[in-house]
Parts: C-alpha cells; sequence; structure tokens
C-alpha cells in the first residue's frame, strides 16, 4: 500500500514525501485535520518509508515497498483501534499494583511507537513520554529513523510540559508525530517548535466514489449509507460491516420503541435478551449503543432543521416522524442515559437487564 493509495490532501502528502527526500525531515511534525482525514494513516505512511529496506521510488520521490521485514512489522500496528484495545485488555488482566504502572503503547517495530491516550481519561500521561524521553535518545535498533507517533495529542498538563523538553533538544534521527483534530488546543510553546501540516476533511461524496471502486458489490443506497457513517474515514468505510450496522440499527430502533408509544414490549425483550455476556455480546452491545448514538443525533439534526447532517439518511422518514415525538429535553436525557448504559458496561453489568431499563426508563 504505497503513497499513493492515499486519497486526497495531495499537496500535503507530497510535501511530506519531498520532506523525506531531502532526507532533512523535520523533528517534530503537527498534522492536524478532522476525525477520518487520514492522519494516522499517513503518519504511519512516512514511518514505513523512513524505514523501507528497499527504499523505492515513485513519481522521482522517496516511496515504501510494503513488504520488506521494516514495513510488514510497522503495518501491523495500522489497524489501530485492535492494537489498542488489546493494550488495554492486557492492562486490564494486570495485579492492581503492576496496572497502575503500566501506560498503554503500541510498539509492533522496534523503532516505532505510537502512544494513544491513555484512558480512562483518554489524555496522553506524563508517565507515557517519559517511557519516549528514556528511549528517544538512543539510534535506531533495526531502521533508520525512530518514529514516535501520538494518535491523539491531547496532553495532560505535566505530559506536555515533559514533552516540551524533548522538543528543546531533539535527537537527529528521531522524528514525533502529534496527529491532532484541535491543534489550537497544543501548548503554543509546543505549536512553535513544530512544522504543522493539515489535512482537510474527505467528503461524503468523495467517499461514495472511494467505495464505487473498491465496493463494487455493495448497493448504491448502501455506499451512500456508509459514506455518512463512517464521516470521511476511507478506512472505515472501506471495511465496513453493512449487515451488521443494519441488524444493529433495527435493534436500536427497537429500543426506542416505548419511547415512541410502543406498549407492547415482547419486541423489545427479546432483542435485549440477544445481548449476552462474553466478548461477542461485548462487540455487539458497543456497536448498539454507537448506533444508538447516531439515531439520536440525527433526531436532534432533524429537529434542529439541519436535515442535511442526517447519517442514515435512508430512514430519514422514519426519524423524522420519530423526532416530532419527542422534545429536545428528552433527546438530552436520552443521551445522557445511554452514557449510563455505556459505562455500566464497563462494570459488567448484565447487558440484557442494562438495556431493557435504558429503553424503559425512556417511555413517556
Ligand atoms: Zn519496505
Amino acid at each position: 500500500m504505497p503513497f499513493s493509495d492515499f486519497h486526497g490532501n495531495a499537496e500535503t502528502v507530497r510535501t511530506l514525501r519531498e520532506m523525506l527526500a531531502r532526507a532533512h525531515f523535520p523533528h517534530a511534525v503537527i498534522l492536524s485535520g478532522p476525525q477520518g482525514a487520514g492522519k494516522f494513516t499517513l503518519s504511519q505512511m512516512v514511518a514505513k518509508a523512513m524505514n523501507c529496506l528497499e527504499r523505492p521510488v515513485a513519481d522521482g520521490l522517496p516511496d515504501f515497498c510494503g513488504h520488506c521485514s521494516n514495513c510488514v512489522r510497522i503495518a501491523e500496528a495500522d489497524a489501530l483501534e485492535e492494537r489498542f484495545a488489546e493494550a488495554v485488555e492486557a492492562r486490564e488482566n494486570l495485579r492492581d499494583a503492576d496496572k497502575r504502572e503500566t501506560r498503554i503503547l503500541v510498539q509492533t517495530h522496534p523503532d516505532v511507537l505510537i502512544v494513544p491516550p491513555d484512558p480512562p481519561q483518554m489524555l496522553v500521561k506524563v508517565d507515557q513520554v517519559r517511557h519516549v524521553i528514556h528511549e528517544i535518545y538512543y539510534k535506531p535498533v533495526e531502521g533508520r529513523e525512530r518514529v514516535y507517533i501520538f494518535s491523539d495529542a491531547d496532553f495532560m498538563k505535566e505530559a506536555a510540559n515533559a514533552l516540551l523538553k524533548v522538543l528543546e533538544e531533539p535527537p537527529e534521527f528521531a522524528t514525533i508525530f502529534l496527529l491532532s483534530d484541535n491543534p489550537s488546543a497544543l501548548l503554543p510553546t509546543i505549536r512553535s517548535r513544530c512544522m504543522h501540516l493539515r489535512l482537510a476533511p474527505v467528503t461524503a461524496t468523495e467517499v461514495e466514489q472511494y467505495l464505487a471502486r473498491t465496493r463494487p458489490e455493495w448497493k448504491p443506497r448502501e455506499r451512500a449509507l456508509v459514506a455518512r457513517v463512517c464521516g470521511g474515514g476511507l478506512g472505515r468505510a472501506r471495511s465496513f460491516d453493512v449487515a451488521a450496522y443494519l441488524a444493529a440499527r433495527q435493534d436500536a430502533l427497537t429500543l426506542l420503541g416505548p419511547a415512541m408509544g410502543v406498549r407492547d414490549h415482547s419486541d423489545l425483550f427479546r432483542v435485549t435478551d440477544t445481548y449476552r455476556a462474553g466478548a461477542e455480546g461485548k462487540a455487539k452491545t458497543e456497536q448498539l449503543i454507537r448506533t444508538l448514538y447516531s439515531l439520536l443525533e440525527d433526531m436532534l439534526f432533524l429537529k434542529s432543521g439541519t436535515s442535511d447532517l442526517v447519517r442514515n439518511q435512508d430512514i430519514q422518514p422514519e426519524l423524522a416522524r420519530m423526532a416530532e415525538n419527542v422534545d429536545f429535553a428528552w433527546i438530552v436525557a436520552a443521551v445522557q442515559r445511554l452514557g449510563e448504559v455505556e459505562s455500566g458496561m464497563r462494570r459488567n453489568l448484565l447487558r440484557s437487564l442494562a438495556l431493557d431499563s435504558f429503553a424503559t426508563a425512556l417511555e413517556r
């Protein structure tokens, strides 16, 4: 998967590759842009190009092969959400004393480290930055350049100050990427020490065109739905499980039934009963919760007269009828209750019961 596979933002990609060609890459780069624009994908591509053993050239500029041992190992972190979930789960299984001292990091190649925000606060913590400081001054082990990717550069204060020290004295052979959808939240002293590149959002129409090429087997209305649900994220769109989404959405609509005046709860109980314990039930419940959020948000768009923002456009008439049934305060309360269900899931409350009480509490 070379640079030519990156969609959109051709100028920014070209700038990065020209800097690679000059072999004088900046020590720190802020790559900003909305969620789904490809910030992480692009920084991974640069990490591969820096360390590729074959160093191919395309259009006169550095590229990467995608199949040498460095490219392959770096690419193992391309599925960042999965690697992140594995790291979090590994920490959950530690003894309490070790748990407190373990920070979430993703490393599939010795010279490329990804620093995601650390849950539950979802902020970068000082211990994560200390880990970076501890190793960044050593020469690369197997590659030519050490790469540090802060996949969501949202720092706790102490962590930001620690990072500043590295940026004041960066080593020759390391590059730090700060990925952010809100770069103005970074300390001015950090911003002034970084080169800043911006990625423009990918529009829903562009995602649809991309899906027409990569997912020709999908129906056009499915491609339109996925493009909107994925909010411009190409990677997510391509691997989207439409059938699972539609099933979750059907369940979500059943859960909203009591709030819409359905008095017979037998359909509701039949649906919630399928949300069981265990890992499979967890993934299914998470998808249901995400889908419920998107339906509630669509109802909010419809109520506020911004129907062009509705994501589940294929069922817009049904959503409009539902929106007419409720007021803003109800939607706010529903979102809040959904947040409680979500945190209850983390404490392993019985899923079917939590969903039942969510649905019946919204009854009016
Ligand atoms: Zn390679």
